[in-house]
């Protein structure tokens, strides 16, 4: 029978249970569960009570038997110019030697292990091994400095840290162990191991007793054979902090069962990858899409997948798709951000390489503008599918689900709620249900579908109170985002909700003057922000890159024009400057709240999530000016 997108979606919302039961059949069990979903005390939602599996059990040893000799991990540098490339056999092999080390060094079930690695072979390794044993992995992205990794050292307590020496970026090494001994030091909480990585590529200093050398402990341990733990479902498999936009990292807790279905199912019906496959995902381990889709999700499928350490430019604009056709990749995913880098780059990069294995190009993380979506569509012409989620949610919210079934896009749209989210769109000044075209906060009505977030770690209290009580009179959880639905029901996310403006009465979101200002021809890259006005309480301020910076001196007024035409005056920015680069956080995200605070002239406050400090002074003259 032909699967439609609406009967699908109202069972997994009317029957959740009878849904859920039916894909756990997904994934392998050492006990089954004897209650589908245990949501006897909202929010907290506990799914497949009673049953044990295992992670590394599901993305490795099972694929054993049928797949053993197949491709699993591909770990390409286009920095350090190598490439490994691992077999499910010889991953499963790597992972018992690493399962090895963690035990040997005193690392046990429920034990926190951070991981704090460059895009390395062992950085999978580590977390696989973490989760074989029943230890809980806090991957914290390679480009934070000692500050906020001390902050988590202190939050999560890990029993052991996971490092390498060094990373390398354009050619120059980064180094990781300084700045781990350096968080140690600022932390309050002390690891009793730090595991190093030796890459050879800069001189570290070693800490008797409490730093081990990765290469020595896996001599020791070459024929090691470390049976799986079974733990519950409900058994905690990793923290991640949010990528920190609006300014304070979240730990987000995860379970061990909810997370495999989760992630297989969406392998199936959105990302439509086929196990034997292989997929490549962008992105970075330290993120959500690096734990979902380069580790879980393609190896829970029993797909290949590439971990990739490098830029999308070097050696050149074409190495993505040079891969692409090396590995015969079926799926890609990557970030909007990621795209428009290309885009300024000599477009018959794109052509060189033979992709006719790859489907679909996904893209999620932020808004993907139309001018965007449309240059990577032409120029690879595949099938490019926006996604909308969280850290906190672990897999797509809003999608076009070509799995169940091929739903035409939308510019602008990340499609439809996915399977298993309840989305509701509410006013959130008085809580109220929205129908179509009108603007509200989107929210998910409990319970959320299982691989969702089961707390924020050690801290039950500030769960409930950040994400399920912000919006009067009701207990939903709060996305934080701004959106507004289509007849058809497509969602148009247009901004965060601390990202709406308020200009003479008119509820604004700032994504949609971006928008607007985006689609003026000479605009490569623009931001905008409300700042506080005496007159009409706010208005919006924009920022702009140009594509073309010798000409831009009509700029500013054209883009008034623009906006007056497409949205009306009251949108209209007060002022447009222009300046050469934004501020964004390590993930490539603009970072709104601190260009409003000094667009008010206020202090940024904390900026340490920030990939380039400078960016802010040199925004600050072309204010001043
Ligand atoms: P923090 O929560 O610490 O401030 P963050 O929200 O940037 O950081 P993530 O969980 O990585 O951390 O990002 C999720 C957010 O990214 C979403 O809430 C939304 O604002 C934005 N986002 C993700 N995907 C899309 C998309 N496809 N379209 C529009 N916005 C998106
Ligand atoms: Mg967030």
């Amino acid at each position: 029978m032909k699967l439609t997108y609406s009967s699908f979606y109202e069972r997994s919302i009317k029957d959740p249970e009878g849904f859920w039961a039916e894909q756990a059949n997904l994934i392998d069990w050492h006990k089954p569960y004897d209650q589908v979903l245990d949501y006897a005390k909202p929010p907290f939602a506990n799914w497949f009570v009673g049953g044990l599996t295992n992670l590394c059990h599901n993305a490795v040893d099972r694929h054993l038997a049928q797949r053993g000799a197949q491709t699993a991990l591909v770990a390409v540098s286009t920095e350090t110019d190598q490439e490994r490339v691992y077999t499910f056999k010889e991953l499963h092999a790597e992972v018992n030697r690493m399962a090895a080390i963690l035990l040997s060094n005193g690392v046990k079930k429920g034990d926190r292990v951070l991981i704090y690695m460059p895009m390395i072979a062992e950085a999978c390794f580590a977390m696989l091994a973490c989760v074989r044993i029943g230890a809980i992995h806090s991957v914290v992205f390679g480009g934070f400095a000692s500050h906020s990794l001390a902050s988590r050292i202190d939050d999560a307590t890990p029993t052991m840290v996971i490092t390498a020496e060094a990373g390398m970026r354009v050619g120059k090494a980064v180094l990781y162990k300084p700045l781990l001994d350096e968080a140690i030091q600022l932390a309050r909480f002390k690891p009793k191991h730090v595991l190093i990585v030796n890459r050879g590529l800069a001189d570290f200093v070693r800490v008797p007793g409490r730093d081990l050398d990765y290469a020595d402990e896996r001599q020791k341990q070459m024929n090691a054979n470390v049976p799986v733990e079974w733990v519950d479902s409900t058994h905690t498999s990793y923290i991640l902090y949010t990528s920190g936009t609006t300014g304070k990292p979240k730990g987000v807790q995860r379970d061990t069962a909810g997370l495999a279905v989760s992630l297989v199912a969406s392998m199936r019906y959105i990302f439509c990858g086929n196990p034997g496959e292989t997929m490549f995902t962008t992105s970075d381990i330290g993120w959500v899409v690096g734990h979902s889709y380069i580790i879980y999700g393609p190896l829970l499928n029993g797909m290949a997948t590439i971990m990739y350490e490098g830029t999308p430019l070097r050696p050149d604009a074409g190495i993505w798709w040079k891969l692409v056709e090396k590995y015969k990749v079926s799926l890609m995913f990557t970030a909007p951000t990621a795209v428009r880098v290309l885009k300024k780059q000599d477009p018959t990069f794109l052509s060189q390489y033979d992709i006719s294995s790859l489907r679909t190009l996904f893209l999620a993380g932020e808004p993907l503008d139309e001018p965007t979506a449309t240059w990577i569509h032409k120029a690879i012409d595949k099938k490019v599918v926006d996604n909308y989620w969280q850290t906190e949610t672990g897999w797509p919210i809003l999608a076009i689900q070509h799995g169940v079934e091929p739903m035409p896009h939308k510019f602008g749209s990340p499609g439809v709620p996915v399977y298993g989210y309840k989305m509701k769109l509410l006013n959130e000044i008085t809580g109220e249900e929205l129908g179509a075209n009108q603007k509200g906060v989107v929210a998910i009505e409990g319970p959320l579908p299982p691989g969702c977030m089961q707390t924020v770690w050690g801290d039950d209290a500030r769960y409930v109170k950040t994400y399920w009580n912000s919006i009067p009179g009701k207990m939903v959880y709060s996305t934080f985002d701004w959106a507004i639905k289509d007849d058809d029901g497509y969602f148009f996310i247009l901004g965060r909700t601390d990202d709406v403006i308020n200009v003479a009465g008119h509820r604004l979101g700032t994504r949609e003057i971006e928008e607007s200002i985006s689609s003026h021809a000479n605009v490569a890259e623009v931001a905008v922000v409300g700042i506080e006005d005496q007159l009409k309480g706010q208005v919006a301020i924009g920022f702009v890159i140009p594509k073309d910076a010798s000409n831009v001196i009509q700029l500013e007024a054209e883009i008034m024009k623009t906006v007056d035409s497409q949205l009306g005056a009251v949108a209209r920015p007060a002022r447009v400057y222009i300046v050469t680069a934004l501020p964004k956080t390590r993930s490539g995200k603009i970072v709104r709240r601190a260009l409003q605070a000094v667009a008010e002239g206020r202090d940024p406050g904390d900026i340490s999530t920030m990939e380039d400090q400078s960016v802010l002074a040199q925004i600050k003259t072309v204010i001043t000016k």
